[in-house]
């Protein structure tokens, strides 16, 4: 078992509807220390590609993203969540839909922070159905810039995200894979 597989059964908390909470450490307390080890885990995984820039989505992506870039030594930038519907003309874009709050958001990034060319690492910190993963490729796609390799730190393996991104063909880091969880016995099986 490794370290982030070990901390979800010490304090994560099976929810109703498919839900993990991690609140205690990664979402709204943060264990620094977990998330240094989570960065130095990603730098060995993409060790042999070179990464420009870090992406990630607002909010929960931004503490691991910020780990990620320091360990990788290259800027980082996250996706905005925004409330305005009229796309400027100086930003990139793309619908997302909330895995967690069922809602439809429109997240942007400005044209000045990701250029042609540049080989971007995408992390966040659960994949479930994929939505937040796609909108974030789209946006490199639209940059002209290439998704050079994606990290997260739980996937719940028995949702479609990880299959759809595995299929696009990219290199896919969950640090835990879960393939199934209960939220009436609380029992976490991993893969
Ligand atoms: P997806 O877009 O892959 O359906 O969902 C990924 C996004 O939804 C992540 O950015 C994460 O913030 C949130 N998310 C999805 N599943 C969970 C979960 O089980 N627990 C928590 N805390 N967040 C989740």
């Amino acid at each position: 078992m490794n370290f982030i597989e070990e901390r979800i059964l010490k304090d994560g908390i099976v929810a109703k509807g498919n839900v993990l909470k991690v609140d205690s450490f990664l979402n709204h307390q943060m264990d620094i220390s977990l998330l240094e080890e989570i960065a130095k885990e990603f730098k060995s995984r993409f060790n042999d590609k070179k990464i420009d820039k870090i992406l990630t989505i607002e909010s929960s992506g931004i503490a691991i993203a910020c780990m990620c870039a320091k360990e990788f030594n290259v800027p980082m930038v996250f996706a905005k969540k925004s409330k305005s519907i009229n796309i400027e003309g100086d930003v990139y874009s793309a619908e997302v839909e909330s895995f967690t709050h069922k809602t439809i958001n429109h997240v942007i990034v400005s044209k000045k922070f990701i250029k042609a060319h540049e080989n971007i690492l995408i992390v966040d910190d659960f994949l479930a159905n994929g939505c937040a993963l796609q909108g974030l490729i789209s946006i490199v796609q639209q940059a002209d810039a290439k998704v050079e390799g994606i990290g997260i730190v739980i996937e719940k393996g028995f949702q479609d995200g990880g299959k759809i991104i595995r299929n696009l063909g990219y290199q896919l880091e969950s640090l835990a894979i879960i393939d199934d969880m209960n939220d009436l016995t609380k029992e976490i099986k991993f893969r």
